[in-house]
């Protein structure tokens, strides 16, 4: 097990906890590891094993750790990483290589996308293509939405992916989220995007993001495969009315 202070994101965490509720399933082969994730008693055990007070002071610890990630410097290019570790700079290597590949580089071009995250036990970035677009199309924006996604934790990240299928991932509310989201990276190009709409000559024109639902799906089965797995199940079960209940808490953007 991992010590709390070496924990660096909230999906270090999660899997370590995936990998203490494995050893527990071993012990009690009865048990149903979906019903032992919602359990707080065996959390608060497996966040005491890590050597924090509980799970909630464990994921507070982690997420804190994971914003004040966003000043680390990329080890090759030296610009800002996101919250996910990968450089924002597009040409660099590590914008879809994790920091961790930086000594073995040059297996990259030499082995399969399986073959080398299985080798070094990283995983490249999944990509989450978005667009903010208006009625004109004169200043569409794209970016990788995957930033967004991977910043909420479980329940959080089903209610938003409830929420945006239900608007067939495009809308003011989506919109609205990415650039709340993205206010914290200061010169993002949504930032921009979001200014122009606001100015006077926006008056009358309609603004929405639209984000690629099948990346998305791609995304989830890499990195939140449980989350994955409650989204298709709630998509399936409530078919016409999945999104009934479901309250995204839209914050007004900036
Ligand atoms: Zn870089």
């Amino acid at each position: 097990m991992t010590n709390i202070d070496k924990v660096k994101t909230e999906l270090e965490l999660n899997s370590g906890l995936s990998t203490f509720l494995d050893i527990v399933i071993r012990l009690h082969p009865n048990l149903n590891k979906d019903e032992l994730k919602g359990r707080y008693d065996l959390k608060n055990k497996y966040a005491v094993s890590i050597g924090a007070k509980n799970w909630h002071v464990a994921e507070t610890t982690v997420r804190k750790r994971e914003s004040a990630h966003t000043d680390v410097c990329c080890n090759k290019c030296g610009t800002k990483v996101n919250a996910q570790g990968f450089c924002i700079d597009e040409t660099c290597i590590h914008w879809d290589w994790p920091q961790a590949m930086s000594p073995n580089i040059e297996f990259i071009s030499e082995m399969s996308l399986a073959k080398l995250e299985s080798k070094f036990g990283i995983k490249k970035r999944r990509y989450i293509s978005a667009e903010c677009l208006i009625d004109d199309d004169t200043h569409n924006v794209s970016f990788d939405a995957s930033d967004y996604f991977a910043s909420l934790n479980d329940q959080e990240l089903l209610k938003s992916l409830l929420a945006f299928d239900s608007v067939d991932w495009c809308g003011d509310i989506i919109l609205n989220e990415m650039i709340n989201h993205f206010k914290q990276y200061d010169d993002h190009d949504i930032l921009k995007f979001a200014n122009y709409i606001q100015s006077d000559k926006c008056k009358n024109i309609i603004a929405e993001c639209s984000i690629d639902g099948l990346d998305v799906h791609e995304w989830l089965k890499t990195y939140r495969p449980k989350v994955f797995k409650s989204f298709i199940k709630n998509t399936i079960d409530d078919d016409d009315n999945f999104c009934s209940g479901v309250d995204m808490g839209i914050k007004p953007p900036i």
